[in-house]
């Protein structure tokens, strides 16, 4: 097991980089503690990849440096880091059984046999393939595969990390619930340090304890599943996280209260924009406003109402600017103007994106 620290680092893929937008990863300071269930989540493109395959060792960063267990790895070749990595695509071989697929990691380390079958039924039982070992892994399906893979990343129990590099992706749906759930059950027994890239915010929010949401190149906002759905420290986080996403309104702060064109909104405390901020918006999540819950709300437009089959969300328009707001699924509105009203405590202020503290 490792604890993992990331000190100022940083990479482009650029030779001569000069400014912020020519690197992939900008300078970031972090700590994965031993043990610990992280996701790192983000929209395409937003370096997730380029810091695990850093963490990794297979990429070389241009500046900071990676530390395990308080050793400096940042120049050692991947094969010296005592890590396991799960890609997005299997990596087994298909003239093996699946036994052998799941010894092979062992083998190449020279444990003896005896421990290698024990460990090899162990993690077979922990994915549900203990009917499946003696068969060749050619033929079998991808998902199939993509069990074994994840297998063999976890088979090593001497490994201080595993990363994962999106590895459901490219599972059946169906499938992917159990095998998320089968993650989460295997990393508890081990206690091994879990590093997970995915864009799926369920898979991160439902493997990870602590996720991380990366933002253009940086880490914007680390937190339990609950934090990052109850105070997004940035509109980005707000909106990537929850589905729909927290609602962002562009509006006025003075003291306690915001200003949405003629309309007031009381903040239950005061909020302090921070000198020269550009653009003060409110945020507050669908799930946290009601429609025609109170004779004075906020008139809105409304535009449509989807149902769900579990919930309906309503698309209003509040000084044309959209918002959605999720209703039970028995509320029915009458007319196309409806009063809004928010839950304070769930209202945030926002200053040029960042959380404002009240
Ligand atoms: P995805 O989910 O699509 O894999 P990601 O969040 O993992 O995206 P990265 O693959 O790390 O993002 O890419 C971050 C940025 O670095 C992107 O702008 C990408 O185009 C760029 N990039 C990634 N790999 C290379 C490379 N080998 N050479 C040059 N640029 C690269």
């Amino acid at each position: 097991m490792a604890k993992i620290e990331l000190k100022n680092l940083a990479h482009s893929y650029k030779p001569n980089p000069t400014q912020p937008s020519d690197y992939a990863l900008k300078p970031m300071n972090m700590t994965w503690e031993q043990g610990g269930a992280y996701a790192l989540l983000g929209p395409s493109g937003c370096g997730k990849t380029t810091l695990l395959n850093i963490v990794s060792g297979l990429v070389k960063p241009s500046q900071g440096q990676i530390f395990f267990d308080g050793k400096d790895v940042t120049a050692l070749p991947t094969e010296q880091l005592n890590i396991a990595q799960v890609f997005q695509f299997p990596v087994i071989y298909d003239t093996m059984t699946v036994y052998q697929n799941l010894a092979f990691p062992l083998k190449n380390r020279h444990v003896p046999a005896a421990a290698i079958d024990a460990r090899v039924k162990e993690v077979a039982k922990m994915l549900d393939l203990e009917r499946d070992l003696t068969r060749k892994a050619r033929g079998l399906t991808a998902d199939m595969k993509q069990k074994i893979s994840l297998g063999r990343g976890l088979v090593r129990a001497d490994v201080g990390a595993i990363l994962f590099d999106e590895p459901l992706t490219v599972i059946d749906p169906h499938m992917k619930w159990q095998l998320r759930a089968q993650l989460k059950r295997v990393h508890e027994q081990s206690n091994v340090t879990m590093v997970y890239v995915t864009h799926d915010q369920t898979e991160a929010l439902t493997i990870a304890d602590k996720v991380i949401v990366m933002y253009d190149g940086e880490v914007v906002q680390i937190g339990t599943p609950q934090e990052l759905f109850e105070r997004p420290a940035h509109t980005f986080v707000g909106y990537f996280i929850g589905s729909p996403g927290m609602n962002v309104i562009a509006a006025e702060v003075a003291g306690d209260v915001a200003r949405i064109g003629p309309h007031q909104i009381a903040l239950g405390r005061p909020v302090t924009a921070p000198a020269g901020a550009k653009k003060i918006e409110l945020g507050i999540r669908p799930e946290f406003i009601t429609l025609n819950g109170t004779a004075d709300g906020i008139p809105v437009k409304v535009k449509r109402v989807e149902d769900t089959g579990r919930f309906q969300i309503a698309r209003v328009e509040l000084e044309g600017m959209p918002l959605a707001v999720i209703m039970p699924e028995d509320a029915r509105i009458d007319g196309d103007v409806a009063r809004l009203s928010v839950d304070q405590k769930h209202l945030h202020v926002y200053a040029d994106g960042h959380l404002v503290e009240g």
